[in-house]
């Protein structure tokens, strides 16, 4: 590994110091900006309507005081990711967790308030506060989702000892798991976690990889019986609360209009990932079998890694590089990665205490964003650093949208990181990389495809037919079935599937805590792959329509932002043409 010395570090107190005169102040001032804000009920109680100042006046007092808490919030949680042992940052933290759900219980009369209102004086205000224009529809648009207040109250309560138990009790059980090491014959035995067993599924020794995987699946299968029936109970509940009562369209029409999107473009997404995944994925399992020097691949083996030649990168040339790529697509785009870096607002030291892993907090507009990653000179890490560097500059360039704008709905959130990581790609392929360090790029770029695009669509298709299924009656085991052939369907005759593999679904967190989460992540990669054909077709012209895509933040949904953009629609041929940037992918290693 090759370090410098100059790994940044982020400099917080530019943000706040601990008990600064600065930070109690601010605190003081939430505290009051809220007490002022809870007064103004009067003005909406008993069936009282503001005036048109009046309104627009609340709007932005609103945003204000939620300005100032999403800042001491994120200053809070900066804190304690800089160094997650300081029992003062964890206090702190927890201090800001109750603050705020004093806030959001002072404030939660606005919005009740606004959703009952009726459709003439709602069309009304929301002439006298066009800039708000969306939220403020998106706001009402839920209203015939909402029950009453005393029917929400009691929804509320007993999810706590319902659902929401339940999904603490998945986490405790699994959280629980302890896995042997037996299948490392030359260790004497001893206890794993769960993140340090699936690291031998990226081992370069192939006994490794399927030792790791049945040993994971042994115990899965174990408690198995169990955790399907905890899943079955959480459908249930889903489809009682969310479609019974709450008259969503179906259990997945829920995040569809969380996302707001329109179940036909869901629909289409994952008709193509379904049509066109097992052939464009079975050509890549084959050239990596072949890669490999395997006669066949084993569902074991797929991420297993081609051992190229393992190049570091020092800071200072990883940040190069990035800058580099990003100043070749656009220079506004170099120039506001920059802003971070130069205002001392990227932490990349991996240091003892500090959280793992990376993100990008940017919790206002018009504030530079904090990125926080843990750079170590591989390649995977300047990757990484291209790809938080693209969600500041979506953020920075979101700058001018109101505060209930800004941040992107989810299909859309991770479109400037994607893009990001592959302009870095194409910069080092264009460097004319070739062999062993050409072959092992373009594989890890697949491995993320794969991951990203056909497992998740994969994973969707098999959750809705979960759901579909419990509510009509079928046991986990006819779901342990209906999973098997999900993996049969995306993997054909391309991989040696093995049946250990018919209890991966109950070791997926998101089916349990967030249903239909997991389609975001194919709709997202394949939209950027989509808009990246374009970029190779339009060069220079695709910047400003893609720049328009990310300053609209979240102040439209995703598909009116891409339509409006001149991108869209999203239709069949539009994710076909995110799977041609796979194929040109293929080619280039099918030799
Ligand atoms: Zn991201």
């Amino acid at each position: 590994m090759v370090f410098d010395n100059s790994i940044p570090e982020w400099n917080l107190d530019s943000f706040y110091c601990p008990d600064s005169e600065n930070l109690k102040l601010d605190l003081a001032a939430l505290e009051d900006k809220r007490l002022a804000f809870e007064s103004k009920r009067s003005l909406v109680s008993e069936g009282r309507k503001p005036s048109k100042e009046q309104f627009l006046d609340l709007i932005k007092e609103l945003e204000d005081l939620s300005r100032l808490s999403q800042l001491l919030c994120c200053y809070a949680s900066l804190y304690f990711a800089s160094d997650t042992s300081n029992p003062k940052a964890q206090s702190f933290s927890e201090a800001m967790d109750e603050k705020m759900a004093v806030l959001d219980n002072s404030v939660i009369f606005f919005e009740l308030w606004w959703k009952e209102l009726d459709q003439e004086s709602a069309d009304e205000l929301i002439k006298a506060a066009p800039l708000y224009d969306y939220w403020l529809k998106r706001t009402r648009a839920f209203k015939i989702h909402t029950l009453t207040e005393a029917e929400e109250k009691i929804i509320n309560l007993k999810n706590a000892t319902g659902s929401s138990a339940l999904i603490n009790l998945y986490d405790t059980i699994t959280n629980g798991y302890r896995f042997k090491s037996a299948f490392l014959s030359d260790q004497s035995e001893r206890e794993m976690t769960r993140e340090e067993l699936i690291s031998y599924v990226r081992s370069s020794d192939p006994a490794h990889r399927q030792g790791a995987y049945q040993e994971f699946y042994r115990v899965y299968a174990q408690g198995g019986p169990l955790l399907g029936r905890i899943y079955q109970t959480l459908v249930r509940d889903w489809n009682v609360e969310k479609v019974v009562l709450r008259s969503y369209q179906s259990a997945r029409g829920v995040r569809d209009k969380t996302n707001d999107l329109r179940p036909e473009t869901v629909e289409s997404l994952l008709r193509v990932c379904k049509e066109k995944g097992p052939s464009v994925f079975g050509r890549y399992f084959k050239a990596k079998a072949k890669a490999l020097g395997l006669k066949a691949l084993r569902r074991y083996d797929l991420y297993a890694p081609l051992n190229g030649q393992a190049e570091t990168w020092s800071f200072k040339e990883a940040m190069a590089e990035v800058e580099s790529a990003f100043d070749q697509f656009d220079l506004e785009f170099g120039q506001l990665a920059k802003r971070v870096l130069n205002e001392g607002r990227l932490g990349a030291q991996p240091r003892p205490g500090k959280a793992g892993g990376a993100f990008c907090a940017s919790s206002v507009p018009n504030q530079t964003p904090w990125v926080l990653t843990n750079y170590c000179g591989y390649r995977h890490d300047v990757f990484t650093l291209a790809h938080e560097l693209g969600h500041a500059v979506h953020s920075l360039m979101a700058k001018d949208l109101n505060l209930f704008h800004f941040h992107s709905a989810l299909p859309l959130a991770e479109t400037a990181s994607t893009f990001g990581e592959m302009l870095l790609a194409k910069r080092f392929l264009d460097r004319g990389l070739t062999g062993r360090a050409r072959d092992d790029l373009i594989f890890h770029l697949l491995d993320d495809a794969y991951a990203t695009v056909g497992r998740q669509a994969f994973f969707s298709l098999f959750e809705t037919k979960a759901h579909q299924m419990t509510v009509s009656g079928a046991t986990w085991e006819d779901l342990n079935q209906a999973y098997y052939q999900n993996l049969q369907t995306q993997f054909g005759d391309s991989l040696v599937l093995s049946e250990d593999f018919c209890w991966e679904w109950v070791s997926i967190p998101h089916f349990f805590h967030t249903p239909f989460y997991v389609y975001a992540y194919s709709f997202g990669q394949l939209l950027v792959y989509s808009l990246w054909r374009l970029y190779e077709r339009e060069g220079p012209d695709f910047y400003p329509r893609f720049k328009a895509v990310l300053a609209r933040g979240g102040s439209q949904g995703p598909e009116a932002i891409v339509k409006e953009a001149g991108l869209g629609p999203l239709d069949d041929d539009f994710w076909l043409s995110g799977f041609e940037y796979i194929e040109q992918m293929l080619n280039l290693i099918e030799r």
